[in-house]
């Protein structure tokens, strides 16, 4: 249920509504909207136990929340999530936002010549992995803690919040430590301690689609770092398995477009996971512009040819520009243009 709290409420009575959910056996939590105060009480709720917090002082309503995932909801928080990132970076709210950068962090030279060229291109937010889920076990695994200073250093100069993966609870700490936003992979979507954990840091996270989880099981696993007290979680749509072998995976624009519908949290667009394919890249970025993504998740190197992970569906710096540009000019057009990029590169690459 939700408890609705009246505008001139105390904090006293507010205190009041999660003790009673206590006693309930419930997780009262509560959401601070921009103009109204909501209650949302978890766990198994009874007709009862509406009926007796709609009596309480300072309580405006009780709504019960139909859908089994409750804190990611609409029903719960009709208006979009905004997180707020460093630098003036916004995701949500409906200003697009690029994160770009290479699969894997390779070298220093890699990652400087891929980021630089992001920025110049336009991009909100670095992405570089510097843990990578590999299917085997003999490729190439990311550079781990090393990686991780190379993407922050990075960040740092450019002036630019950072994303990277977190495979797992032994490494939460330090790309905590490191990243301004967790990554959690598709191949980890119902790793439900990891997401506790990495929810339980208070960093925003990025909760990618598993390979072949559905919707409603993917906005349950958000619930696991929603209910840590953690509201700036992100959805991503990067493709799911099909019967189709033409393309590496199958980018579900329905559910970029439904997910909308149902939550209000961020929805980013995976086009490079998606597809496999780097000239598919810009088609499916325009695409997911039309159904509404929130941002994009966008693998560049500067030289895919040689790269140690996904060079196949990397974008070249010089391309990346041509699909931001033309990306641009669509979503100027659909009438949810982009957010302004942080700080131009002259003056962050000379701080
Ligand atoms: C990645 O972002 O490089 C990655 C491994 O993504 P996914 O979890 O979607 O496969
Ligand atoms: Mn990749």
């Amino acid at each position: 249920m939700i408890v609705v709290m009246k505008l001139d409420h105390t904090p006293q009575e507010a205190d009041a509504v999660m003790n009673r959910m206590t006693d309930f056996g419930l997780k009262g939590q509560p959401i601070h909207g921009a103009v109204r105060t909501v209650i949302a009480g978890l766990g198994q709720v009874v007709q009862d136990h509406r009926d007796e917090i709609s009596m309480m002082s300072g309580v405006d309503e009780v709504i019960r929340v139909s859908k089994p995932y409750k804190l990611s909801s609409r029903e719960t928080h009709p208006e979009d999530t905004v997180v707020k990132l460093s630098n003036g970076v916004k995701v949500g709210g409906g200003r697009p936002v690029f994160m770009a950068g290479p699969c894997s962090i390779e070298t220093e030279e890699q990652l400087w010549e891929a980021c630089t060229g992001v920025k110049k291109a336009g991009a909100h937010i670095l992405r570089g992995g510097a843990y990578k889920p590999r299917s085997s076990p003999y490729s190439f695994q990311g550079l781990g803690v090393p990686g991780l200073k190379m993407l922050a250093a990075a960040g740092q100069e450019l002036g630019m919040p950072v994303i990277t993966e977190c495979l797992s609870v032994r490494d939460v700490e330090a790309v905590a430590q490191y990243s301004d936003i967790i990554q959690i992979g598709a191949r980890n979507m119902q790793n439900f301690v990891l997401l506790e954990e990495a929810g339980k840091t208070g960093k925003p996270v990025l909760l990618k689609r598993g390979l072949a989880g559905t919707i409603e099981e993917w906005l349950l696993a958000s619930e696991y770092i929603l209910s840590q007290n953690n509201p700036n979680v992100m959805l991503c749509e990067r493709g799911i398995r099909t019967f189709e072998t033409a393309t590496r995976n199958t980018l579900d624009l329905n559910a970029i477009a439904l997910v909308k519908r149902l939550s209000h949290l961020p929805v980013i667009s995976d086009p490079s996971h998606g597809t496999g394919k780097w000239y598919l890249v810009k088609p499916m970025t325009l695409a997911s512009i039309a159904v509404g993504a929130d941002g994009f998740i966008i693998e560049v190197h500067p030289n895919p040819d040689h790269a140690l992970s996904d060079g196949a569906q990397s974008l070249t710096p010089a391309n990346f520009a041509d699909m931001a540009e033309e990306a641009r000019s669509l979503a100027a057009a659909v009438g949810r243009p982009f957010a302004e990029p942080p700080g131009a590169l002259a003056t962050a690459a000379t701080a």
